[in-house]
């Protein structure tokens, strides 16, 4: 007889539901809004009532359901208690006991979005690999890093937080975390327009950059897809920056392979070339030749990561 799990992923505007076998197989997914209101305290009986209702509307009795998984914007202690979830408005609080109390459905484990976005690549057909290290690169630059299977979360719950580490070490602008010189500043997508900006004011040399009045990250890929020689070489620079972030992580976790995500991976293999390029320079000689791929499950890894979690 068949059993089933939820996987869970709780972003700022929607959360994102997945109905799951014991397979792994995906059966039924959907989203709700993700309502803020009275410091969110509303946002997990919202999501009992959604299971509830699932599971009502397909006749599936709870004790067969294996558990929930849920995936949230925020640090993650001992898969369980949230710190401080600045997006959601909550303060410190137990999601498995809450949860628990909500569906009394036992075996709940939480964990942080980027985190279980990575467990979701790491367990997908086409990576299936037991430790891997996912980039996001979006907005901001996230991570998540798997080793043998496991989220690693830290003492924290901010390990992975790769889109803070250093690289540059003579930039004089600040990065959102307060520091100076972050991956982030350089790999996201608002960085990579930012250093487009810096190049061009800096030299006179040629581009249709030039005559882009809103340049987008997308519009860089291109050109250089083209063969621009000023977008080849904005490429060429986040290519190094991403290099030798991900050769800094393998000297710590020596992973099986990276996985680059988020809508920046949709530049596609120039993106891979270039990290992959400047990765085999600053590796190691044990750490180099691992496979960089691009991300696969894009908005659904979340809820896949989450039923990893359970399964
Ligand atoms: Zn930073």
């Amino acid at each position: 007889m068949a059993k089933y799990c939820f996987g869970v992923d709780i972003g700022g505007t929607t959360v994102k539901m997945g109905m799951f076998t014991n397979d792994g197989s995906l059966v039924d997914k959907w989203e709700i809004v993700t309502n803020k209101e009275d410091n969110g305290s509303h946002i997990l009986p919202d999501i009992a009532k959604a299971i509830d209702e699932k599971l009502a509307k397909k006749d599936i009795s709870k004790e067969d359901v294996l558990g929930i998984g849920i995936g949230v914007p925020g640090p993650v202690k001992k898969a369980r208690i949230v710190n401080k979830c600045v997006n959601l408005g909550w303060g410190v609080l137990d999601v498995v006991e809450q949860v628990e109390k909500l569906t009394g459905i036992k075996n709940i484990k939480v964990g942080n979005d980027a985190n279980v976005a990575a467990l979701g690549e790491a367990h997908s057909k086409e990576s299936d690999k037991d430790s891997i290290v996912m980039l996001t690169l979006g907005t901001g630059v996230g991570g998540g890093v798997i080793i043998d299977g496991n989220i690693i979360c830290g003492s924290n719950g901010a390990a992975g937080e790769l889109g803070h580490i250093q690289v540059r070490f003579d930039e004089e602008d600040a990065c959102g975390c307060g520091k100076k010189g972050c991956l982030e500043q350089y790999a996201s997508a608002t960085g990579i327009v930012k250093e487009a900006h810096r190049y061009l004011a800096a030299h006179t040399d040629e581009t249709k950059l030039r005559s882009i009045e809103c340049i987008t990250a997308k519009d860089i890929f291109d050109l250089a897809k083209e063969g621009d020689k000023v977008a080849l070489t904005l490429v060429d620079s986040l290519g190094n920056y991403l290099g030798v972030a991900c050769s800094h992580i393998a000297s710590v976790v020596d992973p099986d392979g990276f996985i680059i995500g988020g809508g920046v991976s949709k530049a596609g293999n120039i993106l891979i070339e270039n990290i992959e390029k400047y990765y085999n320079i600053y590796a190691m000689e044990p750490l180099r030749g691992k496979p960089f791929e691009l991300a696969v499950l894009g908005n659904d890894a979340g809820i896949y990561g989450c039923a990893s979690m359970i399964l």
